[in-house]
């Protein structure tokens, strides 16, 4: 369980994230909407403990998140694909990610199958698509199995297999249980992937509602 109260982030004059509160369940994919610039980023990295707020807080499981070794345990995510060493490859990036984190190698190899990747685990991940990168990152969410996992913007990058393949991989994380929390800007994706919605514009919550009632009300 992911929970925000009264999060607030403000850089200058701009205010990023303005007084959000909600709560994301498990066992339901809960969809983060907004349009680009909406604060949706932000949030996800003031979770993760990589951002610091200005005022509120966000807590996973109960407490606030801190990178630390064994922190892919508790939670994993997406954030920005692109931003990935590009000289490494592929399985090097997850053995470092699984070394840091005391996780057995093992997992690197599985978790690579899980996403498509294993044809190219010893390619260096410069020459990979974006669609490619966004699969690298999910694998590196999932590599400590952990009950909570978020990601930003997955399907940017993705082709129509790779959509329908992400989409149900949400489904099935969603199904054992745990908490997943994916962020978006069309609404179009949302109905596709999401049970809950978060909606947020300009850093504040707009709903925060089953998606189905979410698209009833226009
Ligand atoms: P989203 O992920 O919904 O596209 P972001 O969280 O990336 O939105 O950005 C929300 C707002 O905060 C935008 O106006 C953006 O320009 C601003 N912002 C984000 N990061 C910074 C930063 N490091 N410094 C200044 N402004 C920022
Ligand atoms: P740095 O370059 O800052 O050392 P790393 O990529 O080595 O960052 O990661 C440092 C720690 O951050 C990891 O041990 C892990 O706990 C956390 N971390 C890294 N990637 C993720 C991710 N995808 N999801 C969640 N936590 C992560």
């Amino acid at each position: 369980m992911i929970e925000v109260k009264g999060l607030t982030k403000r850089y200058g004059e701009v205010t990023a994230v303005n007084g959000l509160t909600f709560t994301v369940r498990p066992g339901l994919v809960t969809g983060f909407l907004g349009p680009n610039g909406a604060g949706k980023s932000t949030t996800l990295r003031m979770i993760l403990g990589l951002n610091r707020p200005t005022s509120g807080s966000a807590t996973i499981g109960g407490r606030p998140f801190v990178r630390h070794r064994a922190g892919l345990r508790h939670a994993g995510a997406l954030l920005d694909a692109g931003d990935v060493h590009g000289g490494r490859s592929a399985a090097a990036h997850l053995w470092a990610l699984a070394r840091g984190n005391g996780l057995p190698r093992r997992r690197v190899g599985e978790v690579l199958r899980e996403v498509g990747l294993e044809g190219v685990a010893r390619r260096r991940v410069g020459g990979f698509s974006l669609g490619m990168r966004q699969r690298l990152g999910i694998a590196a969410a999932l590599l400590g199995d952990p009950p909570v996992l978020l990601f930003d913007e997955p399907v940017n990058g993705l082709d129509p297999e790779g959509v329908r393949w992400v989409r149900g991989l949400f489904r099935r994380l969603a199904a054992e249980g745990r908490t997943v929390l994916v962020s978006s800007h069309l609404m179009s994706e949302m109905e596709h992937t999401a049970d809950r919605l978060v909606v947020i514009g300009r850093g504040e919550l707009i709903a925060d509602e089953s998606v189905a009632d979410f698209a009833a009300r226009g």
